[in-house]
């Protein structure tokens, strides 16, 4: 910028206030000055210049058309390289989202007496640890849009501590590089739904005490509105600028563990608990809990606490199951970026490789699966046992062979101990 100056620091700061948010020079670090003091911050540089971007962007383009809309087999075939188990939830959401950007499409050359399709936002219904933010974002990579990720329980009712619900909705422009196109057709994946249900106990005193607030606040922006978003996100005070964006086109997906569902819906069926005694195992639990769920219904949803308007916007209802400890087995070596996958990548780059045993995979399949946190235990189970020989990696000698075994895993044998060493040269 010609005739402009950097003033930071300078004779001039009384005036160091940008002329744009307001913050004085302390709160907003170094200014550029313009003519007749007029400065602005860092901060506000960046803004204009996404704002001046997105607006060429849009100059420069009528709307982008809708690239090929990939067939439900066609991602249900990206699903499968990714996630694992979880059948009936990839089948139905691979249907689901082909429908949904089919509507888009459908919606840009329909005329006025054209059926119009409903939006099918998706609920995910499983433990934690099931994979259903991997699927929400394995489902944006697939279709080649912008995804973001909120927590419903940071979300609170404009006027209440905590975050607005729009604030997701920056997120989203934000991971669409502020082309705002692309991010009101992207995804929106939002986590602990079950959390703002009426019935919740242990809600936050900072919030409206029914979560009803927060779950109509969530309900427009699923209905699809245009909704006012802060571009520096936080909340929203009357002088600010804001990005208009419409959420109509935007597929939202919300998650939830849902404890206690099973017993509405075993409630509703009439059914009593099978095989209630001490002795039933673990393994019967999960298989009634998968069963019960196959079968819920939005009433047992609504009966959850959820409000009714809500669920009525949530047409596709997956549950996922609870993960096995084969299940476990598998994400560790078949997905494409598998955690074993991961680490003999880590050990090829220092030219050595790495094996696991079958009994090995076993051992940490079972350590994660006390855990109670499903594959989420996984990395965190593996990358304790082998901090100690990442640290060391750099340091071997070349072209070593290392097998990790059960005994490795449970802390009894040294990976790296000259004897379990199965080749090395110098
Ligand atoms: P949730 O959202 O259900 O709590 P996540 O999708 O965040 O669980 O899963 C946490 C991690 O566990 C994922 O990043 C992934 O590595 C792994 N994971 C969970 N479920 C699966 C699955 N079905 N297949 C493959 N990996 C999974």
């Amino acid at each position: 910028m010609s005739g402009t100056r950097s003033t930071n620091g300078g004779k001039n700061r009384k005036l160091n206030t940008c002329s744009f948010c307001g913050k004085s020079h302390r709160e907003a670090g170094p200014m550029v000055e313009g003519a007749d003091d007029v400065f602005i911050c860092a901060a506000c540089v960046e803004l204009c210049y996404n704002l001046v971007r997105e607006e060429r962007r849009r100059n420069n383009k009528t709307r982008a058309p809708l690239k090929a809309i990939p067939k439900p087999r066609e991602i249900l075939e990206f699903l499968e390289q990714y996630v694992v188990g979880q059948t009936m939830a990839k089948r139905a959401l691979s249907v689901a989202v082909h429908n949904h950007y089919k509507r888009l499409a459908h919606g840009e050359t329909a005329t006025e007496e054209d059926v119009e399709l409903d939006k099918s936002n998706v609920l995910l219904i499983g433990p934690t640890g099931s994979g259903k933010t991997l699927l929400a974002r394995s489902l944006a990579r697939v279709l080649n849009v912008p995804f973001a990720i909120g927590d419903a329980t940071t979300l609170t009712e404009a006027g209440y501590v905590g975050e607005d619900v729009e604030n997701i909705l920056l997120k989203l422009l934000q991971n669409a590089d502020y082309d705002l196109d692309a991010a009101q057709r992207g995804i929106i994946y939002i986590d602990e739904i079950d959390k703002i249900g009426k019935t919740w106990n242990n809600v936050s005193i900072t919030r409206d005490v029914s979560g009803e607030g927060v779950q109509q606040a969530l309900l427009k922006m699923l209905e699809g509105t245009v909704a006012n978003i802060p571009p520096q996100g936080g909340r929203k005070h009357p002088e600010q600028q804001y990005i208009q964006m419409d959420t109509s086109n935007i597929l939202f997906i919300c998650g939830g563990t849902f404890v206690g569902l099973d017993k509405i819906i075993r409630k509703r069926l009439g059914q009593k608990r099978i095989g209630f005694n001490e002795q039933q195992s673990s393994a019967d639990e999960q298989r009634e809990l998968k069963q019960l769920l196959a079968q819920v219904q939005p009433d047992d949803l609504i009966e959850f606490g959820m409000i009714p308007e809500f669920v009525g916007r949530l047409p596709v209802i997956c549950p996922l199951e609870p993960l096995d400890e084969s299940a476990l087995i598998r994400i560790l070596t078949e997905p494409r970026n598998a955690l074993v996958a991961q680490y003999q990548k880590l050990f090829e780059f220092e030219n050595a490789k790495l094996e696991f045993t079958e009994t090995a995979l076993r051992a940490i399949a079972e350590k994660a699966q006390k855990r109670d946190t499903g594959a989420r235990a996984l990395r965190a189970v593996v990358e304790e046992f082998m901090l100690p020989y990442m640290f060391e990696l750099p340091d071997l000698k070349k072209n070593g062979e290392y097998r990790v075994t059960r005994e490795v895993v449970v802390g009894e044998e040294d990976l790296l101990a000259p004897g379990r060493r199965r080749k090395e040269s110098a």
